[in-house]
């Protein structure tokens, strides 16, 4: 992605190298992690967030610097696109989310986490939390190199960002507790593939300001891939229980992402609606 020498955002938080200790005051035990949205894993309001945080203190290294570069001008290319989108498609305003870049530890308004959750999205703040070392994770763990793929995790979760705005986050959860788990999951599912949907639409956009280089969409498609619930569940366990998908397949994932790429509009990406979404 050809990036350097544009615009970064200012919608950013630094908050590497804040400990625990100060933020809380001591143990106070832990913290259910209420309503994020995240990139992949388990049902997140299973989550819960430990608050031993890392007492090391931050150093940012030359890659991390780059890193987060990298991420405020990723995120000013989504909020020129979503501004667009809005006005253009639902003659609405689009309000921009906030990045918060953290190390280790962090808290939110949906409680405090730690990095192993990975990035995730908080709708009661409106702000999409980072830890650099996923992006180092994402290329090494999961086998997902490439500026690109890095650039589709934050448009991901620019896309639940989207949704909040359009209200279906809050829809969705609206049926927690009203339909069975594995109901409740499929929704699920079907927000994150929607999410994934949005981040192509961004890739979309990114593609006709001409800033995709060769290979991008394919770093992309394959960090999508890699982070199926299909593949993470035979990765741990070594078996696949679609009952417990909250993501979506790598194949689902990756077909949405490249949906959304090829039609840069919100319209054609109900997921909820989609036939082959539903049995
Ligand atoms: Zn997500």
């Amino acid at each position: 992605m050809k990036w350097q020498g544009r615009r970064a955002s200012t919608n950013v938080e630094d908050r590497r190298g804040i400990s625990s200790k100060a933020l809380m005051g001591g143990g106070i035990g832990t913290i259910i992690l209420a309503l994020v949205v995240m990139l992949m894993g388990g049902n997140p309001l299973e989550y819960i967030g430990s608050l031993t945080g890392p007492d090391t203190p931050y150093e940012e290294t030359a890659e991390h610097r780059e890193l987060a570069e990298f991420s405020m001008v990723v995120l000013a290319e989504t909020e020129d696109v979503w501004a667009e989108i809005f006005s253009k498609e639902l003659g609405a305003n689009y309000r921009d989310p906030t990045l918060v870049i953290y190390s280790g530890y962090v808290e939110s308004a949906c409680g405090a986490a730690n990095a192993s959750v990975g990035p995730f999205y908080c709708p009661g703040d409106e702000k999409i939390y980072l830890d650099l070392d996923f992006f180092t994770e994402l290329k090494e763990q999961f086998h997902a190199p490439g500026d690109f793929a890095m650039a589709y995790v934050i448009a991901h979760e620019v896309g639940h960002h989207v949704q909040h705005q359009l209200g279906i986050i809050d829809e969705v959860y609206s049926y927690r507790g009203r339909v069975s788990g594995a109901e409740f999951n499929k929704l699920l599912v079907k927000m994150e593939l929607q999410a994934d949907y949005f981040a192509g639409v961004w890739a979309h956009y990114a593609d006709r300001a001409r800033l995709l280089e060769e290979g991008d969409i394919e770093e992309a498609l394959n960090a999508a891939m890699m982070i199926g619930d299909d593949r993470i569940q035979m990765d741990t366990w070594g078996y696949v229980v679609p009952d417990r998908f909250t993501h979506g397949t790598s194949e689902q994932r990756s077909s949405w992402f490249l949906r959304g790429f090829k039609s840069g509009t919100i319209e054609d990406g109900d997921t909820f609606n989609a036939p082959e979404l539903n049995d």
